[in-house]
């Protein structure tokens, strides 16, 4: 069950998008505000597929889960895909781009997340037509989030030169067992054509990133 969202940007990628028991907080070329990120958790992303838990903030590692709401999970991205999950005792987070899903960071949020999820959410990221990749990366993805397609045309869900994450996420998350009836909500923005309120670097190569955290009410 996939659910767009339409977040109401300021000037420079800011945003607070609602869910049921749950904001996230978007921040794009504008930066941090003072003060705003002290219970948030970040890790040093290595685009591998270890999901840690409790992890006190910048342990290497691309995926979180988060017991209670004293603190709250926050990704890093300039391109890539920041997923959350919220549910009454623990919230949780993974970066996934290519390499992640390679990797299989999808899949293991979903092994390990403790409790059902409520929702989970897919942040901003490139799309598909922007994100395009050689034929070898794209058959990985592919053969990783089971998206190579295995109709009689073999067609894919990516565009012909390119990967969409959000696709190959969910993919490698409904085949490790998240449930069809947990709501996928989604931000539609793409960070390389949305200039005026993301970093992107594949746009111009920029070592800023987006941020984006989950604060469970
Ligand atoms: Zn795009």
């Amino acid at each position: 069950m996939m659910i767009r969202l339409r977040p109401e940007y300021a000037s420079g990628g800011r945003a607070l998008v609602e869910l049921p028991g749950a904001v996230l907080h978007l921040v794009g070329i504008a930066g941090p505000m003072r003060d705003e990120m002290e219970d948030v958790v970040f890790l040093s992303q290595v685009h591998g597929g270890e999901v840690l838990r409790d992890p006190a903030g910048w342990e290497e590692g691309d995926g979180m889960i988060l017991e209670g709401r004293r603190k709250c999970p926050g990704i890093r991205t300039a391109d890539c895909l920041p997923v959350f999950f919220g549910s009454s005792g623990f919230s949780g987070a993974f970066h996934a781009g290519w390499r992640g899903i390679v990797a299989g960071i999808a899949g293991r949020m979903v092994m390990e997340y403790p409790e059902r999820p409520e929702f989970v959410l897919l942040g901003n990221c490139i799309c598909g037509d922007c994100y395009s990749v050689g034929e070898d990366v794209r058959r990985k993805v592919m053969m990783a989030s089971f998206t190579a397609g295995h109709s009689p045309g073999g067609h894919s869900v990516h565009p012909p030169h390119g990967i969409d994450l959000k696709k190959a996420v969910l993919a490698q998350m409904a085949a490790a067992g998240l449930p069809d009836d947990v709501p996928v909500y989604t931000v539609p923005e793409c960070t390389m054509c949305r200039g005026d309120l993301f970093h992107s670097h594949r746009r111009d190569g920029t070592a800023e990133r987006n941020l984006q955290w989950l604060r469970m009410d």
